[in-house]
């Protein structure tokens, strides 16, 4: 599993702390300490389930199955965190947008649309204007791949620009959405984080290493 703090690969290895019961299930809380010395911070996690006991007649010692669990420290979304390759000023944005996607994904849209408008004014350099011609400019250009403009072209359609102009106008605007609208932001999100910051830093990893090769027989950095 990675580490949901540090985002490092670790082996999980929780101590169980039983709750007991009540109405409904039994209850556990799972933690460990990250093993990575850069991190070091406690993973927490809730579950529920059935329990079990060493003994019987004995008091219950922990769960057996696991029904339900969730990390609560971290508290994150389902999601997966956004890549640290990301400027603040997007994952903030993105992150926020997560995390109250099961709560209002009316608010949880209007955090992407925003998100979304500041990736294409500041990384694909569109013109400011609204966010449906933003879109448009960007298409238009052809700078992206083809998989990546049919998915934010698709986040007009999807979000009915056309009956609610204000998302487009006034894209932090907090407006009802339509079913699936705000993962769809959140999933184009994830795909132009991947596009501008992810690939382009690991490119950049691997020419250097390269560039380092060269100079050390000699010769000059790649063109
Ligand atoms: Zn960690």
């Amino acid at each position: 599993m990675k580490c949901p703090h540090c985002l490092v690969e670790i082996n999980p290895n929780f101590s169980e702390t039983f709750l007991y019961g009540d109405k409904e299930s039994f209850w556990s809380i799972f933690t460990m300490n990250c093993p990575n010395s850069n991190c070091g911070k406690m993973i927490i996690d809730l579950a529920s389930g059935e329990p079990y006991r060493d003994t019987r007649n004995q008091p219950w010692n922990g769960l057996k199955s696991i029904k339900f669990r969730q990390t609560i420290r971290p508290f994150a979304s389902g999601r997966s965190p956004v890549p640290p390759e990301v400027d603040e000023l997007f994952a903030k944005d993105y992150n926020e947008a997560c995390l109250i996607l099961t709560f209002s994904p009316k608010a949880s849209a209007a955090l992407s649309r925003r998100c979304l408008q500041n990736v294409l004014r500041e990384k694909a350099g569109v013109k400011k204007s609204d966010l449906s011609n933003e879109i448009q400019q960007i298409i238009d250009s052809k700078l992206l791949p083809s998989y990546l403009s049919k998915s934010i072209d698709a986040i007009r359609n999807i979000g009915n620009f056309a009956a609610h102009p204000l998302k487009s106008t006034s894209t932090g605007e907090i407006i009802d959405v339509e079913i699936g609208e705000a993962e769809w932001l959140l999933d184009v999100l994830e795909a132009l984080f991947d596009f501008y910051f992810v690939q382009p830093s690991i490119l950049k990893t691997k020419r250097d290493a390269l560039d380092k090769k060269l100079a050390d027989i000699g010769k000059p950095p790649m063109k």
